[in-house]
């Protein structure tokens, strides 16, 4: 394996899968099930094959998701992992890499870019996401897992091992206070494997000021990891502290419309956001989704720098 191949794979993966584009209403039970797509949709855990995809007449039929996706990469033995595991960080719930794959050697982490016309669909309404935004939110996120698995099997075919955390069974991410069971040892809106925190120890980028993340191609995107036995050179971080691709504009929190900021320090009220999209899945359901803090920012496509 090597880097350039791992970036041909995703363009061409990017360009060609028919996952990243939206299709005709109605999937099939397999592609709901495919990844643990439909355990990891998270606000909506009902969804079903025939919810996904457009009417013919929508004007949406074809939209594509995401632009060609960016990695870095660390090692899987960095000092930055263990950080994630303090209190103050995320906490001892967050899994190694090491913990998702013995043996492990380095960890990938791939930042998907909304397409243009979404972020920019995004900047019209103050407080509605456009309806391409939600798309991409939830019916995009097929691709977004299947691009992880993708990259895990390219690397599994080429005698390496590897795992995509958030494929995985073994993933847990709480967005309430109802832990299902066997998960209540990951605390409310919280996760084992923070793809943000990661990719901040990958080098692919920093969070912002409303604790999203902000990428060396802006902050208008998702991620997805993988952690393999393979081994190569890790990229080196450009910044040297977690916020180090904001600048403090207060751009993300002038923009929420549910006021979920807080103003005296860094990082948002994860109820208020959650009960903010709640409140767009009720009305959207199966889809849900805001991003206004991601995009109509000035980091929404570009890096800032930290002030000072
Ligand atoms: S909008 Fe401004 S404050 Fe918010 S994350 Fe971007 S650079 Fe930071
Ligand atoms: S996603 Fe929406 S509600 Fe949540 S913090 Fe960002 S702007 Fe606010």
């Amino acid at each position: 394996m090597t880097r350039d191949k791992i970036q041909a794979l995703i363009n061409e993966f990017c360009d060609n899968s028919p996952l990243n584009y939206l299709g005709a209403k109605g999937a099939s039970e397999e592609d709901v099930l495919a990844n643990n797509y439909a355990k990891h949709n998270l606000y909506h855990r009902g969804i079903t094959a025939d919810m996904l995809g457009a009417d013919e007449d929508s004007g949406l039929m074809g939209m594509r998701f995401f632009q060609r996706p960016i990695f870095a990469i660390a090692r899987a033995d960095d000092p930055g992992f263990k950080e994630i595991q303090r209190p103050e960080v995320v906490g001892p719930h967050h899994l190694l890499p090491e913990d998702w794959l013995s043996g492990a050697k380095s960890v990938i982490s791939f930042f998907l870019p909304y397409e243009r016309a979404t972020v920019e669909a995004n900047k019209k309404d103050p407080v509605e996401p456009a309806i391409e935004w939600i798309y991409t939110r939830v019916d995009g996120q097929r691709f977004l897992l299947a691009l992880g698995a993708k990259i895990r099997d390219a690397l599994i075919e080429a005698g390496y091992r590897a795992v995509a955390p958030y494929c995985d069974d073994r993933y847990i991410m709480q967005v309430n206070r109802n832990a299902a069971p066997g998960t209540e040892h990951v605390p409310p809106f919280s996760t084992n494997w923070s793809e943000r925190h990661v990719a901040v120890v990958t080098g692919l980028g920093t969070f912002g000021m409303s604790t999203n993340f902000i990428s060396k191609a802006g902050c208008a995107g998702r991620l997805v990891s993988v952690v393999t036995d393979w081994e190569t050179e890790p990229d080196e971080r450009d910044y040297d502290h977690w916020l180090g691709y904001c600048n403090s504009c207060g751009a993300c929190v002038r923009r929420c419309p549910a006021q979920a900021h807080y103003t005296d320090r860094h990082g948002k009220d994860h109820e208020k956001c959650g009960a903010f999209i709640r409140k767009v899945c009720e009305k959207f359901a199966p889809r849900y989704g805001c991003g206004k803090c991601q995009s109509g920012v000035p980091c929404e496509y570009k890096p800032m720098r930290a002030k000072g």
